[in-house]
C-alpha cells in the first residue's frame, strides 16, 4: 500500500477508574493501548473481537469522539490527534461514523427529511433548494423511497433505520467511514441488503471504510484486509483469505472455531476459546492472552509479545503478536 488514506500509530485511549468518597483515580483501563493500523483509500479493513477487547474506543478515537491520551492518527496527511474542535469540524465532512443502533444516533424528534439535511446546514452546503435536492438523491442512493422524508425514524423497521444512518454519513461524501458494529443488531436476512448496500456505495464512490465487528464471517464477507484485536491491542493482521484460512494467532484461530461450520464434519479443528474477555483495568501480564491460549508456555506470562511480520518474502504482508511460529 503506498500511501495511506489512515495511518495510526501507537494510539492510546484510556480512562481513569474512580472510586471512594472523593471519587478519586484509583486504577486506569487500558482500553486502546498502543494500537497501530493502516487503512488505504478504497480499501475495506475489518476489525474484529469480543466485546469488550476495546476495538468501538478505538474507532471513536480515530474519528476523535474520544480524546486519545497519545499516539498518532493521520487521516489524509493530517494528525486528528493534534486538532482542536473548530479544525475538526472541517475533517469531519470526510470522516464519518455509522453506528449498531442507529435508533440511538438519530434524532427521533426529527423527521428524515430534516435528519438528512443537517449535515448540509452544518457545512453549510448549498441554498435551501439545493439541500432539498441533495436529499431526495440520498435516499435513490440507499434505496428508500421519498415518502421516507415526511416520517420519523421510530417508523421504520431496524434495517430502514440502518439505510437513513448511512445516508446521513455519506451525506458529505467522506473519503472514510468508520462502521461500528453496522449489522450486528439486524436479522440475518437484513444483514446482508445492508452489506451489499455498503459495497455497492464503497464501488461508487470510492469509500474506505473500517468495518468494526465482533463477528468473523461477516466481516470477512466485506473486507479485503483484516485486524484482530485483544484486550486493547492488535494481534494479527493479514489479508482476509489469509487470516481465516492461515491464521497465526491462537486467538484469531479459536474465532474462527468459533464460526458454526455448514458441515461439521469439516470444522477448522483449531480449539474452541473459553471464558471471558480478562478486565483491561488489570490485564493479564506478558500476552495478555495467556490465560486463555492452550499455547502458553513460562515467558508467555512475563514478556509482552509485539507484532511481526511473519509473511513470506513478496507475499501479502501478515504480521501477528505471539512469541512462537504456531
Ligand atoms: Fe499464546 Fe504465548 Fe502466543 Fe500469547 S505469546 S498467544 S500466550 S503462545
Amino acid at each position: 500500500m503506498s500511501s495511506p488514506l489512515l495511518e495510526v500509530n501507537g494510539l492510546k485511549t484510556y480512562f481513569p477508574v474512580r472510586g471512594g468518597v472523593f471519587m478519586t483515580a484509583t486504577a486506569v483501563c487500558k482500553a486502546v493501548d498502543d494500537v497501530a493500523l493502516e487503512v488505504g483509500a478504497g480499501e475495506t479493513l475489518g476489525l474484529v473481537g469480543e466485546s469488550g477487547c476495546g476495538k468501538s474506543t478505538l474507532g471513536r478515537s480515530i474519528v476523535r469522539l474520544l480524546r486519545p491520551q497519545a499516539g498518532s492518527v493521520v487521516f489524509d496527511g493530517t494528525d486528528l490527534v493534534k486538532l482542536g474542535r473548530r479544525e475538526l469540524k472541517g475533517v469531519r465532512r470526510e470522516l464519518q461514523m455509522i453506528f449498531q443502533d442507529p435508533a440511538d444516533s438519530l434524532n427521533s424528534r426529527h423527521s428524515v427529511a430534516k435528519i438528512l439535511e443537517e449535515p448540509y446546514v452544518v457545512h453549510k452546503v448549498g441554498t435551501e433548494k439545493d439541500r432539498k435536492e441533495l436529499v431526495h438523491a440520498l435516499l435513490a442512493k440507499v434505496g428508500l423511497p421519498e415518502t421516507s422524508l415526511d416520517r420519523f425514524p421510530f417508523e421504520f423497521s431496524g434495517g430502514q433505520r440502518q439505510r437513513i444512518g448511512i445516508a446521513r454519513a455519506i451525506a458529505l461524501d467522506p473519503k472514510l467511514v468508520v462502521c461500528d458494529e453496522p449489522v450486528s443488531a439486524l436479522d440475518v436476512s437484513i444483514q446482508s441488503q445492508i452489506l451489499n448496500l455498503m459495497l455497492e456505495l464503497q464501488k461508487d464512490l470510492g469509500l474506505s471504510y473500517l468495518f468494526i465487528s465482533h463477528d468473523l464471517a461477516v466481516v470477512k464477507h466485506v473486507s479485503d484486509r483484516i485486524a484482530i484485536m485483544y484486550l486493547g491491542k492488535i494481534v494479527e493482521t493479514a489479508g482476509a483469505d489469509d487470516v481465516y484460512e492461515r491464521p497465526k494467532h491462537p486467538y484469531t484461530q479459536a474465532l474462527i472455531a468459533a464460526i458454526p461450520a455448514p458441515d461439521p464434519t469439516k470444522r477448522s479443528g483449531f480449539q474452541v476459546l473459553e471464558g471471558d474477555v480478562p478486565s483491561p483495568i488489570d490485564p493479564p501480564t506478558g500476552c495478555h492472552f495467556h490465560p486463555r491460549c492452550p499455547h502458553a508456555e513460562d515467558r508467555c506470562r512475563t514478556e509482552v509479545p509485539t507484532l511481526r511480520e511473519v509473511a513470506a518474502p513478496g507475499e501479502q504482508a501478515h504480521t501477528v503478536a505471539c512469541h512462537f511460529d504456531l
